[in-house]
């Protein structure tokens, strides 16, 4: 354990805000922070058994071809590690996992580095034994866990958008703080999930969030800000716990640096729902409104994360995951410059093909018009710099 007496002292990365009172919002089921809700017309109150049941058999006996031809449909890079000497470098290292570097400042070797949503097992679920799904692609940074994390530059922070397991990995992060026992990363998460990593993760490092409460990290290496967005989603760990956690993005400004700097991490969420599996534009379907909202708050974004898998069955998984058509919708809501696609090509969580979404973010781009230098998939293990 990193505090028993045959270590040293832990010397945190970064000194983070005091923790804040968190005040009852629309998005509370009740008055203690333990219970949450999408509280939007664009999100459907409750997924009925029925539309479950459909998003179960219409999965059943399916056919995954694209399994076969080696994922090329998945383009991949070496991954590089090396920091930035301007603006903000990230990485994909997977699914939702991105590590974000940020260029050095006042003569330090590197500045502040961020990863957000680091799962490195095989499997997402409870158990790497049995019953989640397996990657179809690697991790591209190691084979094992504690190989990608060894081949991981230093942390400063790890911010966890929610609870689900191909977001938040206990394997993965019992190997951070392991490898980083001498100086363990802050770790920032949504509200009422500190449960889940007690133990491993130092007390005093971490900090819970409600939705817009905002987080000031300090260090040597830079500052930062960290804003946590809504988002319209869900959470559990367990049949037991369904939306006991809150769900959400990051938002991340620096305050030292000069050039292009905020940075989105929009993290699991829904934007419109849909009954039928339907990916036109209908301006008489409420969208949820928190993306507009994040972007006169903290817009223009100079980097975005948005996810573009997982959207199939459309009129069960509407509610809480994009489809590509929903994130350029997303894109422009919150004012964004340049987004890279997350959540897809690696687990097949859903019914659509699993070579489908970037596809799909080709002709949403068309519809709406957006390029593809601005919001574009990004090779496994490749870097987008802004
Ligand atoms: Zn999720
Ligand atoms: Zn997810």
């Amino acid at each position: 354990m990193w505090y028993s007496n045959d270590t040293p002292v832990a010397i945190p990365q970064v000194a983070l805000s005091a923790e804040v009172e968190h005040l009852q919002g629309a998005h509370w089921k009740a008055s203690t922070p333990d219970g949450f809700k999408n509280p939007w017309p664009s999100a459907k109150a409750e997924q009925s058994f029925v539309e479950a049941a459909k998003f179960v058999w219409s999965g059943v006996g399916k056919k995954r071809p694209e399994l076969a031809d080696g994922c090329t449909f998945v383009p991949r890079a070496e991954v590089d590690f090396t920091p930035p000497t301007v603006g903000v470098k990230s990485t994909w290292l997977g699914h939702a996992a991105v590590l974000i570097q940020y260029a050095p400042v006042d003569g330090q070797e590197r500045g502040l580095n961020i990863l957000f949503d680091p799962v490195f097992s095989d499997r997402c679920g409870p158990s790497q034994w049995f019953g989640a799904p397996r990657r179809f692609t690697p991790v591209p940074c190691g084979a094992t866990v504690t190989e990608a994390v060894a081949n991981l530059p230093p942390l400063d922070i790890v911010a966890i958008s929610h609870n689900h397991y191909d977001h938040l990995d206990i394997p993965t992060i019992k190997a951070i703080y392991a490898k980083q026992a001498g100086t363990p990363p802050a770790m920032l998460l949504p509200l009422n999930t500190t449960r889940i990593v007690r133990g491993i993760v130092p007390d005093e490092l971490v900090r819970e969030a409600d939705w817009w409460e905002e987080i000031s990290v300090t260090s040597d290496r830079g500052d930062a800000q960290f804003t946590y967005t809504p988002a319209q989603h869900m959470t559990a760990r367990t049949a037991f716990d369904m939306a006991a956690s809150l769900w959400g993005g990051w938002c991340v400004k620096t305050k030292r640096e000069v050039g292009a700097q905020t940075v989105w991490f929009a993290g699991d969420t829904g934007y419109s729902a849909v009954d039928a599996e339907t990916y036109e534009i209908d301006d008489s379907r409420p969208v949820c409104p928190a993306f507009k909202e994040i972007g006169s708050r903290l817009g223009p974004i100079d980097l975005a994360f948005l996810p573009i898998g997982a959207y199939s069955t459309r009129s069960f998984l509407s509610t809480v995951h994009c489809a590509p058509i929903d994130a350029v919708r997303v894109f422009k809501d919150v004012n964004a410059r340049k987004a890279v696609a997350i959540h897809w090509g690696t687990w097949d969580l859903s019914n659509e093909p699993i070579s489908e979404p970037p596809r799909m973010l080709a002709e949403a781009r068309d519809k709406v018009g957006l390029t593809k230098d601005e919001f574009d998939i990004c090779a496994l293990g490749g870097s987008v710099s802004v």
